[in-house]
Formats: structure tokens, C-alpha cells, sequence
């Protein structure tokens, strides 16, 4: 738990708008003793927090105290989340140290290729396989599942692509969209972290963007959540949707360079495809 009840700031061009949109009247240059309820909640500022298993008192930044929070829904020192950690790497792997575990990943990978023939199940045959069934009892049929899957495409204006083979044949397209909302999930996940650890420059062109949230949301100058490592790039390369969907993976772009930095991730995909 969170011990501090307030935090020196002081406003500058970077924290403001957080201050104004939650209603307070903040003056730009100005210190305030500030309730820490107002502070961003990845923010680097020092506040005291208290272990809820021992009771040992530290300093940390908001960023950290908040991460350790979200892995056990409680804020625990460091000798204290061993155990929590130890107990769950248990439970979840068999062993309580990580090089124990990294060769049960590798186990994990081989089992995998031995019973599906691929080192990830999501691009395994049987995951297809899997796919098509899951698709088939629900929609009651693959063919009216293709049509209704093609109708969603068709709306956002993408089928010329696929039916020119610019994005995946159609005997993929299940697994792709599978994949495709596996990483969205992750990715969605990790949206708020990303855009509030951001220092409010573009990824790609260092332009301060921070402010263009004023923009519509369909104006190219809008700041938007990019995949570095396209999605497709991920799905044609058995990359795990952990990875792509990964906050390493994650950077914030506006709308104009992220659809055409995609078509052109596509279009390499397809020089590739036609090398090949
Ligand atoms: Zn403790």
C-alpha cells in the first residue's frame, strides 16, 4: 500500500493536460503538493509505500510500486515477492528457478513440434484444424463462416487485398484472424501502459505529438498505437503473439505514417513472397 499521501510536482508541458483533463486548475510552471490519486499512475515520481506481507517500508517510483501492484493485486518488498514468485513459478512450471524453467519452455516447444508439428501451437495444423472445428460449430458451417469473415473484410475494404494474395490466401484466413485477434488482445493490454509511459514524441519522425489528441481520431496527425514488427510479419514468421502484441514491440506513431508504414510492411512481404 501507498504510504505518501501527497507528491511535490511541478507543472510543465509535458504533465499539464493530464493535471487540466482531470479537472484541476493547474498553473504551467507552478509546484504543488499534489495528492498522489492525481499523479499519472506510471509516473517517476518517489512516493513510500508499505509491503502488505511484512509491513517493511520503501521508496519507490510510482512506475515500479504500480507494476509490482498488478503482478499479485498487492504491493510486496522484494524478499517478499520471492516467495510469491517462487510459489507461482511453481505452480505454473513445476520448478521455482528460471533456468529450470527456461528448459521447460524449450520441453514445452518440443513436446509442441512432437504432437503438432510446429513449435507453436498457433501455427500448428492442428491449431487450423482446431480453428476450422471451433468456427464450424459456431457458425454452424465453414462456408457460412468464410462468408461472414469476408463480409467483416469487405466492409473495412481489404478483400481486393486478399483476393490478390496481398495479405493470406483464404485456406489461412482463419488462422491469420485468430492471430490477428490474439495479438490485438495483448496488444490492447498494453495500450494504456505504453501511452502512459510516452514522452509524447512520434516513434518513427521525433515530432512532439502529445497535444494531437485534439485531432479527430481519423485525422492523419492523430496519435496512434503501432505494431514496430507489423502483425503480418509476426503471423508469416511463426513469431509468438506474445512478442508481437509485446510492449517492446509497441510504439506510438500518428495515423498517417502507421497506414502507410502497414502497406508497406505488406508490400515487402509480397516483393519476399515473389523472390522466393
Ligand atoms: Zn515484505
Amino acid at each position: 500500500m501507498i504510504i505518501s499521501q501527497t507528491v511535490k510536482i511541478r507543472v510543465n508541458n509535458k504533465n499539464i493536460n493530464h493535471y487540466i483533463n482531470q479537472g484541476l486548475d493547474v498553473i504551467y510552471g507552478c509546484v504543488y503538493e499534489m495528492d498522489i490519486k492525481f499523479l499519472p499512475r506510471y509516473s517517476k515520481y518517489k512516493i513510500l509505500s508499505k509491503c502488505e506481507t511484512c509491513g517493511v517500508e520503501k521508496e519507490l517510483s510510482m512506475q515500479k510500486y504500480h507494476q509490482n501492484w498488478e503482478r499479485s493485486e498487492s504491493y510486496n518488498c522484494k524478499s517478499c515477492n520471492n516467495i510469491t514468485y517462487k510459489k507461482s513459478m511453481l505452480k505454473k512450471y513445476g520448478h521455482d528457478n528460471p533456468s529450470n524453467v527456461e528448459s521447460s519452455i524449450q520441453k514445452r516447444k518440443e513436446t509442441c513440434l512432437e504432437k503438432y508439428g510446429n513449435e507453436y501451437i498457433i501455427a500448428s495444423e492442428y491449431s487450423k484444424d482446431k480453428t476450422k472445428k471451433t468456427l464450424d460449430d459456431k457458425f454452424g458451417g465453414h462456408q457460412i463462416n468464410i462468408i461472414e469473415i469476408k463480409d467483416r473484410i469487405m466492409k473495412n475494404g481489404r478483400i481486393t487485398k486478399i483476393e490478390r494474395g496481398f495479405i493470406v490466401p483464404d485456406n489461412e484466413l482463419s488462422d491469420w484472424m485468430l492471430y490477428r485477434r490474439i495479438v490485438r488482445k495483448i496488444t490492447e493490454r498494453n495500450r494504456k501502459y505504453v501511452m502512459e509511459n510516452w514522452d509524447g514524441l512520434d516513434y518513427y519522425d521525433g515530432e512532439y505529438i502529445k497535444d494531437n489528441f485534439k485531432f479527430k481520431h481519423t485525422d492523419a496527425n492523430f496519435p496512434t498505437l503501432d505494431h514496430k514488427e507489423s502483425i503480418i510479419h509476426g503471423f508469416k514468421n511463426n513469431i509468438p503473439p506474445e512478442d508481437i502484441g509485446d510492449v517492446k514491440n509497441l510504439c506510438i506513431t500518428k495515423k498517417g505514417i502507421n497506414s502507410s508504414k502497414s502497406f508497406l510492411k505488406e508490400d515487402d512481404y509480397i516483393n519476399k513472397k515473389n523472390q522466393s
